[in-house]
């Protein structure tokens, strides 16, 4: 792959990109006025682009009288990666320089397996994209992992379901092969941003993600850049304690909130009363398959299994009050929920989360506050980890 570093050198050049990536391709004269140039000022700025390559005019605007304005778009050569890390399985796409994806491709793959079978998974499916002639020239990859990730230091740190990562350089091993500028965040951060970038919440600024899958975790938007604490952990509600006498969590605390509700609690709980003869539905489904997951207590649910529905209500009602706290505390414009176990469940999750929002927290908070079910389901991890990288790219400093 051909090791490729094309950056902007001021921050006119940056908002140019930016604009372009988000709203274009766009005329001349709705660049400058999008960026408030002066005529002469933004020819300097995008000759000096299209030099560097990052820009191209590919043809001229319809009149709004007088003289025809050129088009001008980022350089359809463009290329990121949005590889998106999951407990079970790895997804990585190639994106354009607007961010849609072009090609994507997923294999499953337990990341206990650890860093050096998990990052092979991930060059094999680079590969296969390179092969397909959508990744020749890459000119950064964004990358999410699931567990807490020190962004300064682009590693792992002490992340609970992923052994054998901790501290690992995954940025710098995953820049060596692939030749590009690399970033590396929780995936739950990255999934925010694409949530932001493509899905319901282009609308707002401040957001909550939530993620519900193997485990729980939450993306904090804040005036449309991730807010990550002082170290990289916030949103690590996952592991907020909501029952002193609850379950022992993977983290090795008592009670944490996904040792309640998650995919793996939900699997655990419903493994549990099919071998104890509280589920028929369930206990069918663990002789046919021998094991459950949270997919399994979505479809039980779906059929009227009571001890599914219940597992439902009883998990969205604790994630529903936890909730309710953040809302007061942050006030968000928007709360987004994802995940393959929430995408599962589904509807009556969503019911039951709104309920208890919308009960708990004050109508100053909630007024205006929609609570959707994400739409971009396994894109927004890819698309949102391509966002992470092409904001580092098109930045000038
Ligand atoms: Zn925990």
């Amino acid at each position: 792959m051909r090791r490729v570093s094309l950056r902007p050198e001021n921050a006119h050049q940056q908002r140019l990109l930016l604009m372009l990536r988000d709203d274009g391709p766009v005329s001349r004269a709705e660049l400058g006025e999008g960026v408030q140039l002066s005529r002469s000022k933004l020819a300097v700025e995008l000759d000096r682009l299209t030099e560097i390559g990052l820009v191209e005019s590919p043809g001229l605007a319809a009149s709004r009288g007088g003289r025809r304005s050129a088009i001008v778009g980022l350089a359809a050569g463009l290329r990121f990666l949005g590889i998106d890390i999951g407990a079970t399985s790895v997804d990585v796409a190639v994106t354009d320089a607007r961010l849609n994806v072009l090609e994507q491709l997923s294999e499953p793959v337990d990341v206990r397996q650890g860093p050096d079978v998990v990052l092979a998974v991930v060059l094999d499916l680079v590969g296969k994209l390179r092969a397909g002639g959508n990744a020749i020239e890459v000119h950064g990859a964004g990358v999410g992992v699931p567990g807490p990730v020190s962004f300064r230091d682009a590693m792992p740190v002490a992340p609970p379901i992923m052994p054998g990562w901790n501290q690992f350089p995954v940025r710098s091993v995953l820049a060596q092969h692939l030749g590009c500028p690399v970033l590396v965040d929780n995936d739950v951060n990255i999934m925010a941003l694409g949530e932001m970038h493509a899905g319901l919440a282009r609308t707002v600024d401040d957001l909550l993600f939530v993620k519900v899958g193997t485990g729980v975790g939450c993306g904090i938007v804040v005036g449309g850049v991730v807010y990550r604490g002082v170290s990289g952990s916030a949103g690590d509600i996952g592991h907020i304690r909501v029952d002193d006498e609850g379950p022992v969590c993977a983290c090795g605390n008592v009670g944490c909130l996904e040792a309640h509700f998650s995919g793996a609690a939900l699997a655990r709980d419903a493994t549990d009363a099919a071998r104890t003869g509280r589920s028929d539905v369930l206990a069918e489904r663990l002789s046919a398959s021998g094991v459950l997951t949270g997919a399994d207590v979505a479809v039980a649910a779906d059929a009227g299994d009571p001890f599914a529905i219940g597992l439902v209500r009883d998990g969205g009602h604790r994630l529903g009050l936890l909730l309710a706290g953040l809302v007061s505390f942050f006030n968000p414009g928007m709360i987004v929920i994802g995940g393959e176990v929430a995408a599962g469940l589904g509807h009556p999750l969503l019911a039951e989360l709104r309920s208890v929002v919308y009960r708990r927290s004050l109508p100053l908070a909630t007024g205006n506050l929609p609570i959707v079910l994400s739409e971009l389901g396994s894109q927004a991890g890819v698309i949102g980890a391509a966002r992470m990288i092409s904001d580092s790219v098109f930045s000038h400093d």
